[in-house]
């Protein structure tokens, strides 16, 4: 469609020395959708999400949010423009409770975070309702994500970049992560989103890239790369 993008890079080169690791990556997350960002260990994707989040300067090509370039931004301007990233290993802290971390995410937002709020986000994670108050170091790893997720959400986020949410957890608890994924793509958020777990990512996105040493070599709907065994075993090791 001709469905302006909530997220773009365009040419995007980046890397940390001399040589990239980002070779001209051209990728567009469009409102409400989810994106699947896939590629084997080393590919480039955790470096795309930092370029995304102000933490690493492109060398050239730029990144637009909502046709805003955010590309020389600070990472305190972009999460102000509402890109929301949701780090690897969750960055909780353990010593606070389970409401006052989710409430953390809000700390940009004019307005302390409602109780109307926080409902409607505990409606979709029924296990934090019932761990709320709660030290977050005490929730399982599965809660631990859940929750890092729930503080991204109440960001307001534009889109919301979620690094690796499955890293580490029991496949039951991967499923119903992704199961409320889904959830809160139908809710109309936008999500951009990196795992090593590829067919899951898959079969809850709706379109994906995948990455091979810094260059975007192939993409497509999820359901057509679902398909696609050649493409899984060549550069997802079959996950
Ligand atoms: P993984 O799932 O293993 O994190 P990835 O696809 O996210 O893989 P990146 O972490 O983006 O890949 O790494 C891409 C390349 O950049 C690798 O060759 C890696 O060694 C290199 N790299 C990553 N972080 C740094 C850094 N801080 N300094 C220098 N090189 C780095």
């Amino acid at each position: 469609t001709s469905e302006t993008p909530v997220i773009a890079s365009l040419r995007l080169t980046a890397g940390y020395g001399a040589a990239p690791v980002l070779k001209s990556v051209d990728i567009k997350v469009r409102p409400g959708e989810m994106v699947a960002l896939l590629g084997a260990n080393g590919a480039g994707k955790s470096t795309f999400l930092m370029a995304l989040s102000g933490l690493l300067r492109p060398v050239s090509g730029s990144i637009i949010l909502n046709d805003e370039y955010i590309h020389n931004l600070a990472p305190h301007q972009i999460v102000e423009q509402g890109l929301i990233l949701v780090p690897e290993g969750r960055q909780v802290f353990p010593e606070l409770t389970v409401r006052e971390n989710i409430e953390l995410g809000a700390y940009k937002q004019p307005k302390p975070v409602s109780r109307e709020e926080l409902e409607t986000i505990l409606n979709r994670f029924p296990r934090l309702r019932d761990r709320i108050n709660s030290q977050a170091g005490l929730l399982s790893g599965g809660e631990q994500q859940m929750m890092a997720i729930a503080r991204g959400l109440v960001a307001k986020p534009k889109a919301l970049l979620l690094d690796e949410p499955s890293l580490g957890l029991a496949p039951a608890m991967v499923e119903e992560l992704y199961t409320i994924l889904g959830e809160l793509r139908d809710d109309g958020v936008t999500i951009l989103l990196v795992d090593q777990m590829a067919t899951m990512a898959l079969s809850v996105a709706d379109y994906a890239y995948v990455l091979e040493q810094g260059q975007v070599v192939a993409e497509g709907s999820a359901k057509d790369l679902l398909k696609d065994e050649r493409l899984i075993d060549a550069y997802l090791g079959g996950a």
